[in-house]
């Protein structure tokens, strides 16, 4: 069969691939420690469950929702914006998603065209370059500094969007207030849109997630804000999210989501519902720092590994250009020889590094994971 030209020149997205591959060789009987994406150990929390417990009760049917979302869940993710993002928009300025990708895909989509030009910053989310090029955009890719300066924002080429990830996976960078107002100041200037993802908003060890949104005239500007339930929650497979957005864009979005899926699924709007409602768990962000904190411990004492401790989200992103060998290789090789998953840097626009989700099994297999990268990377230190 002939597949199209379209979709025949690209690739299934490395993150997912890499996960793929693990489930065959689990599948086959090989035990594998994964560290390639990050998906929580924990439940969805509590309120979550009772509310689908309930809904399953007292539904009979569960009808389609509005192609935006149901208008109560709409209504409340309002309230949640107000109280936790400083932001006050109206139920037509929001759409629930079958998560962030979703959202992403929809969004840039009605903000450009083919060709136009979209400034992404790397490390990147694998997603953001993959969209990007199933809709035939032009990517520029610029390395994220450490602190985000007017100087940094000038000397980039202009666009018609750019993406924002804050927090940042893979560093878990979060952006400061004085950041984003450069940033603001830089879009006003030059005109470009922008998307802001800020699905790991509740991920912070450090610092205070701010909202680019609430730094700017999100309307006039043209700014599309993503949240997901997915990490925030550890709700990963209940695909479900939404977009803050002003209402002509919500409604080209519709316009798109229609005929693709529809609503999201209606069971996952009253999880998502109850989710933004309740409040990121404090046993699990405690869960994770602990996690953190051991596994940088652990990298320290390694000479070849430059591991800081991220101040937000469930990655860990560390420097391994002195080792003699590529990074493609390493997490190929890695994962043939001791049977441990990672992401190569390369995936996410950036050779020499190495991304590891952390929060995915329990602690021991966290630590066991660990000492077999080590070992293995020190057969390729440079002496
Ligand atoms: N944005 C970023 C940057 C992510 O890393 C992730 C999770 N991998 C998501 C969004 C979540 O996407 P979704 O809501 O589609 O699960």
């Amino acid at each position: 069969m002939k597949i199209s030209d379209r979709i025949a020149s690209s690739r299934p997205l490395a993150t997912t691939a890499m996960h793929g591959r693990v489930e065959t060789l689990r599948n086959q009987g090989e035990s594998v420690i994964d560290f390639s994406i990050a998906i929580s150990h924990f439940p969805a929390p509590k309120p979550v469950l009772d509310a689908v417990a309930q809904a399953v009760e007292r539904e009979r049917t569960m009808p389609y929702t509005a192609v935006v979302g149901a208008l109560q869940v709409r209504e409340h993710l309002g309230e949640k914006l107000r109280k936790e993002n400083e932001i006050e928009a109206g139920s037509e300025e929001i759409i629930v998603t079958c998560g962030a990708k979703q959202a992403l895909y929809e969004s840039l989509y009605v903000m450009t065209d083919p060709g136009d030009a979209v400034v992404i910053f790397k490390p990147h989310w694998p997603a953001y370059v993959a969209t990007a090029q199933l809709l035939g955009l032009s990517p520029i890719l610029v390395d994220l500094p450490e602190q985000v300066t007017p100087a940094f924002l000038d000397a980039i080429a202009p666009a018609k969007v750019v993406i924002i990830n804050n927090p940042h996976n893979p560093t878990g960078k979060v952006f400061t207030r004085a950041e984003l107002e450069h940033i603001r100041d830089w879009v006003e200037r030059t005109g470009a849109q922008v998307i802001v993802d800020e699905s790991y908003e509740h991920l912070a060890f450090e610092g205070r997630h701010t909202s680019f949104a609430a730094t700017c005239d999100w309307r006039k500007i043209g700014v599309v804000t993503i949240f997901s339930a997915s990490q925030s929650y550890a709700m990963m497979g209940w695909r479900v999210g939404f977009a803050l957005a002003p209402k002509e864009v919500v409604s080209a979005m519709e316009t798109l989501q229609g005929p693709i899926t529809a609503a999201a699924s209606h069971i996952s709007q009253i999880a998502a519902d109850a989710a933004f409602a309740c409040g990121t768990p404090r046993a699990m962000m405690d869960d994770y720092r602990a996690r953190r904190d051991l596994a940088v411990r652990h990298f320290a004492e390694v000479p070849w590994i430059d591991m800081h401790a991220p101040a937000s989200g469930p990655y860990l992103w560390g420097d391994i250009r002195s080792l003699t060998m590529e990074t493609v290789a390493f997490s190929e090789r890695l994962l043939e020889d001791k049977r441990v998953a990672v992401m190569p840097g390369d995936a996410l626009g950036v050779p020499g590094y190495i991304r590891l989700g952390y929060i995915s099994d329990d602690v021991a297999t966290l630590e066991e994971g660990i000492r077999r990268i080590i070992a293995f990377g020190d057969g390729y230190a440079r002496a």
